[in-house]
């Protein structure tokens, strides 16, 4: 998934179901969105994205927090806002190779491929069928490894970003009346 879809996506969500948590805290925490992915600069596209550095990453936050002598009301919600923000990418990323859900433990890409499938196998003239084709994958950890280029932008991505601000505008709307 794009950087773009995976820091606006979760940002938006926040602001439009929890609109009274501090902003301060919900942007600047936004960064845990993008996180993951620094993994690419280390060249191992597995290190940052598995359940181990979400929960490793939220701890560490709460420890920063902590710390700080923050309230404890901001420590609680600067932990649940990373633990939300981090299981977004990896969720956003669940499709096609897959991640490696439980790296170093094990190897393997865990992912969810949904497609839907028009067919007119019976002819055009008896009309297309829409069939739903979901999918488990399970793929060699080397098959994410390899993939260097992905794509800043893709169809998906856009109507994601445009369900969630129509989704985020409506429930804005509704408490401005
Ligand atoms: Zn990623």
């Amino acid at each position: 998934m794009e950087p773009l879809v995976h820091l606006i996506v979760p940002v938006l969500i926040v602001l439009a179901f929890k609109p009274r948590l501090d902003k301060r805290l919900v942007l600047g925490l936004s960064v845990l969105t993008v996180l993951p992915d620094l993994d690419v600069i280390v060249g191992h596209r597995s290190l940052f994205h598995n359940i181990f550095f979400v929960i490793i990453a939220s701890l560490f936050v709460l420890l920063l927090f902590f710390l700080a002598k923050s309230s404890k009301r901001m420590t609680a919600n600067a932990g649940y806002l990373s633990l939300f923000y981090l299981s977004s990418h990896l969720l956003f990323d669940i499709g096609r190779p897959g991640i490696p859900f439980f790296y170093p433990i094990s190897d393997r890409l865990y992912g969810v491929s949904i497609r839907v499938l028009a067919s007119s196998a019976g002819g055009i003239a008896n009309g297309l069928s829409l069939h739903l084709d979901p999918a488990f994958v399970i793929n060699d950890l080397s098959l994410g490894t390899t993939m260097v280029n992905s794509p800043a932008i893709n169809t998906f991505g856009v109507m994601l970003l445009l369900v969630v601000i129509i989704l985020g505008l409506s429930s804005w709307r509704r408490k401005e009346w």
